[in-house]
């Protein structure tokens, strides 16, 4: 069958622009917003559409066959309305330029098949995966049928069952594998998410007991004092020193449970502008529980930064550092952090003098399930602050010596910079 080489290599433009593209966007887009990646991922497609219309099969003079319609109806049901609309202009644009008397077959096959896409988009978006297949598969295959009937029917073109076998079979199954393959993909994003979201729910348990510990010594301060104020003997200015050393203790109390409930209790963010210093100021506060109870002493050396995120996520990351930092120091040590502007960057640096990693320890940082606590540790904390960096456009790099300490170093693009 003459022509079938042609078809293969429009599997491969479906492949490369449809699958390959817009998944290195996805893994990279973090840095990307998604306005940027959808325009992106649009081009790419409109870049398989004019590949596929450029090498099709003749049937005959005007009119050519190729899988251009499987790439408006992939891209069409995961992009939406207005990605199906623009891809169906690119399509009957292109194929405008090409010429030929085919063209107003593709004009209605097009407009019928978008027609179907604006219909079923919504409910694909909610489908299985199973569903998202089979749905979409048939719409293509249904989309090249009748751009067969329509031409031979419509427009005499002729007919070849041979063709007619080889070309709804390529369509059904590009359609199909592209499908899964993507579908399979977001899921492994979508087990990621999730475990760095688990990972959260670890820390918040881990750090509650040491929460109410912290909590509980101004408690016993203020009871003291109520004790003392119950004398009847104590002179009036001793009594208002009470009073206030009292209030400053209930302050801290309540500024402890909120700054952890701030961070335990999961509520939608969006992002905005963070001051830096505050934020590790309250990621302070909340380990300072599990610091004291490993006699580890915390020194800063904060500035006003300001950066673009969400506070809940970066506290997720910054705690999971210095968590680290103060496990690596089970019996006294020293949590050094500061913030620091280099090259327009902000950098933050966050150090332990604790036992340190080997060079083997340090490459595989970031690894889920790479932990050296044995059960104490889930190995992954480094893998979502990692994430969670780069989420926010940032780096992370470390540099270890073995039963010297650790240096963690964040570096964040700053918005606007106060002083
Ligand atoms: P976990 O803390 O549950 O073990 P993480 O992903 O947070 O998992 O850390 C992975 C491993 O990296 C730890 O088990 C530890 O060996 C090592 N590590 C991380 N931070 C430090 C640090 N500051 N000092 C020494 N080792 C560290
Ligand atoms: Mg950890």
């Amino acid at each position: 069958m003459e022509g079938i080489e042609q078809l293969l290599l429009n599997v491969l433009f479906v492949i490369v622009f449809l699958l390959f593209i817009p998944i290195l966007v996805e893994v990279n887009a973090q840095r990307l917003s998604k306005i940027r990646k959808n325009w992106i991922v649009i081009i790419s497609a409109s870049l398989a559409i004019i590949s596929c219309i450029s090498f099709p099969i003749t049937i005959m003079d005007g009119y050519i066959f190729d899988l251009r319609l499987v790439v408006l109806t992939v891209a069409g049901l995961y992009g939406g309305v207005s990605t199906s609309i623009l891809l169906a202009a690119v399509t009957i644009f292109y194929r405008f330029l090409v010429g030929g008397t085919g063209v107003h077959a593709t004009l209605i096959v097009v407009i019928i098949l978008l027609f179907c896409i604006i219909l079923l988009t919504d409910y694909f978006g909610k489908s299985s995966r199973k569903n998202k297949i089979i749905l979409g598969s048939s719409l293509s295959l249904f989309a090249a049928l009748l751009a067969i009937v329509n031409s031979t029917l419509l427009f005499g073109a002729p007919f070849s069952y041979s063709f007619l076998l080889i070309f709804l079979t390529l369509t059904y199954c590009t359609t199909a594998i592209t499908i899964y393959l993507y579908e399979v993909f977001q899921e492994s994003l979508l087990i990621k998410k999730r475990l760095i979201k688990a990972e959260k729910m670890d820390i918040v348990s881990h750090l509650a007991s040491s929460v109410s510990h912290e909590v509980r010594n101004p408690l016993t301060v203020i009871k003291g004092f109520l004790q003392m104020m119950e004398q009847n003997d104590i002179p009036e200015e001793q009594r208002k020193k009470f009073l206030k050393i009292s209030i400053e203790e209930v302050d801290r109390a309540n500024d402890i449970i909120r700054n952890y409930l701030t961070f335990a209790k999961p509520s939608p963010e969006n992002k905005r502008n963070l001051n830096v210093k505050e934020e590790l100021e309250r990621t302070i506060q909340i380990i300072t529980p599990l610091a004291n109870m490993n006699g580890v002493e915390i020194v800063t050396k904060l500035k006003n930064y300001f950066i673009e995120g969400e506070t809940q996520v970066f506290q997720q990351c910054l705690l999971n550092i210095t968590k680290n930092c103060i496990e690596a120091m089970p019996d006294r040590g020293r949590l050094y952090i500061e913030t620091k502007k280099e090259n327009g960057e902000l950098i933050v640096v966050i150090s332990d003098n604790g036992k340190g990693m080997t060079k083997e320890q340090v490459s595989r940082l970031g690894e889920p399930y790479f932990t050296t606590k044995g059960r104490e540790g889930t190995g992954l904390g480094m893998m979502a602050a990692i994430n969670i960096i780069e989420t926010m456009r940032g780096k992370l790099s470390v540099s270890s010596t073995v039963n010297e300490g650790t240096n963690f170093y964040i570096r964040l693009p700053i918005v606007e910079e106060c002083s």
